[in-house]
């Protein structure tokens, strides 16, 4: 089945969007989805990725420590010695697991590299899956937070493009929101790079991001405006190589209210012209109000989406800038 576009404009499509849409594959921690797969024999349930993300996401679960055969319950593990190449041991009786986490992971992180995942999401402080400030133990038995989980070490090494996320980091909406949009460009990517690739396929993908690449990286938009335009210099792999690459490190990048205001007033001048000078005025004032942080970026997004739907400026209402992920998620209402 082809996957339609992912756009969320109004109450019909969005139905349409529930009968038809296959969902984005995402990889998730099993014990996130309420599962009793940890060492003390209970889960970790995550009420956002199971009631909210479920929606739009299939997971993909994995939970590293039942796979390589320890069962629940089991003693718990930590991380030892050098943090950059930990010993992966369990906590009491010294039983060391590391080889047999090692080469699991690396199979099956070959494994998870042909399902086509668009996102991940990891259970943080964890030894196996933890992304980032796990705690290593030193000889003493002092704990630093250098570690990183070694499922989790493979996974982003061997898919770094992948957008990778914390649970509990998820908490803080600005880097949800930067996840959530990563999830849906990559899928939007995936579509493009995997299917009929073509210079004029990349041009329409890159044209239709454009304000997004610009809420994240001026620096970035200008390189793959460039690589675009250059297109046909490259053979397609190398081009898809080059242009993905720059690009997600371009939406790793943090927007600000600065740069959202400057892409606001962009958009703008694609319709002063048609708007008349009180509802310009009032337009300004909510940009700027939200610069200011009195509004969240909702309510700039939904005027300018009235008037580009009023003045039909077609090249505006293809940026996936205002409609980046599904209006349910909310998560403009937080940025
Ligand atoms: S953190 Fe990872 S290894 Fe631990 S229970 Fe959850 S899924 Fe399993």
């Amino acid at each position: 089945m082809s996957r339609p576009e992912l756009t969320w404009r109004n109450k019909d499509e969005n139905k349409k969007m529930e009968l038809d849409q296959e969902k984005i594959r995402v990889g998730v921690s099993t014990c996130l989805l309420g599962e009793n797969v940890r060492f003390d024999g209970g889960h970790k349930k995550n009420d956002y990725v199971l009631h909210t993300l479920s929606d739009f996401f299939e997971w993909v679960p994995v939970c590293p420590e039942v796979d390589i055969g320890l069962g629940t319950p089991r003693e718990s593990l930590r991380l030892v010695g050098d943090a950059g190449n930990p010993r992966f041991v369990t906590g009491k009786s010294n039983i060391d697991h590391t080889e047999k986490m090692v080469s699991y992971s690396d199979r099956k992180v070959e494994e998870l590299q042909k399902l086509n995942l668009n996102g991940y999401i990891l259970k943080k402080d964890s030894p196996s899956c933890g992304m980032e400030r796990v705690r290593v133990y030193d000889e003493s038995g002092m704990p630093n937070r250098k570690g990183v989980g070694i499922f989790a070490r493979a996974l982003m090494e061997r898919m770094p493009l992948l957008p990778v996320e914390e649970e509990g980091r998820l908490n803080d909406l600005k880097l949800r929101e930067n996840f959530i949009v990563r999830v849906f460009c990559h899928y939007r990517w995936q579509k493009i790079a995997l299917g009929n690739f073509s210079v004029n396929a990349l041009v329409q993908f890159h044209t239709q991001h454009k304000f997004l690449l610009m809420a994240h990286s001026e620096k970035h938009l200008r390189e793959l405006g460039r690589l675009v335009a250059d297109a046909k210099k490259y053979p397609p792999r190398k081009l898809k190589e080059k242009y993905v690459t720059r690009f997600f490190e371009a939406l790793r990048r943090k927007s600000t209210h600065r740069k959202h205001t400057n892409v606001l007033q962009h958009i703008l001048g694609y319709f002063k012209k048609d708007i008349d000078d009180r509802d310009r005025h009032e337009l300004l004032q909510t940009i700027e109000e939200y610069r200011q942080g009195l509004l969240p970026l909702i309510v700039p997004i939904t005027l300018i989406k009235h008037y580009v739907n009023k003045f039909d400026v077609q090249y505006i209402k293809d940026q996936v800038y205002l409609n980046p992920h599904p209006k349910e998620l909310m998560l403009l209402n937080h940025v």
